[in-house]
């Protein structure tokens, strides 16, 4: 990383945004972290979603629809080290139970038997299309570090940029594991 603050982006794919809010729990660090880094976009903590270059990107969610595509591989072009953030980015998360599943009919489970009687399934210029499969980031790009967790709590959070920043790549032990 340069001799300036470094760049941070990071971007929600399909997950909860669970993981950001528990970012927001680092309490004062988030202080701290603002004098320490410069960031570039977050939908949650500056509500600007333009990619650009950046040192450190980190992603939340599963892969599980081509706009979640287009974001990963964005993320992965601007950025030094990438960082799946939380179950969802790191291991699928609870989105991969639709891959039990065909497409057609989760969509017609979930719009039309769901919906009332007019309900039909969405036009794909409505809804961004589904991927065959939901999955891992890393079933997609590279990732350089995970952080686990669902979500990750705000030590973990914390620990794991605190690491990216003195630039290592966190390992995060059993002990660090356990909530
Ligand atoms: S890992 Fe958990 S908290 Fe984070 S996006 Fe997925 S479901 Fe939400």
């Amino acid at each position: 990383m340069g001799k300036n603050k470094p760049k941070v982006a990071t971007a929600c794919m399909c997950g909860c945004s669970g993981c950001h809010m528990s970012f927001l729990d680092v309490d004062e660090f988030v202080k701290d972290l603002a004098e320490l880094v410069e960031f570039q976009s977050s939908h949650v903590i500056m509500d600007i979603k333009d990619i650009g270059k950046v040192d450190i990107g980190i992603l939340e969610g599963t892969i599980t629809n081509d706009e979640n595509v287009e974001v990963a591989k964005k993320m992965r072009e601007n950025c030094d080290i990438l960082v799946a953030w939380g179950d969802c980015a790191c291991f699928g998360g609870i989105m991969t139970m639709r891959n039990f599943g065909q497409i057609d009919n989760i969509l017609e489970e979930c719009y039309v038997e769901k919906g009332d009687e007019d309900s039909v399934v969405p036009d794909d210029d409505l809804i961004p299309t589904l991927t065959k499969k939901a999955k891992s980031v890393d079933e997609v790009i590279k990732v350089d570090a995970y952080i686990p967790g669902c979500p990750p709590s705000a030590e973990i959070i914390r620990y794991g940029l605190e690491k990216l920043l003195e630039g290592e790549i966190p390992k995060l032990d059993k002990d660090k594991l356990r909530y």
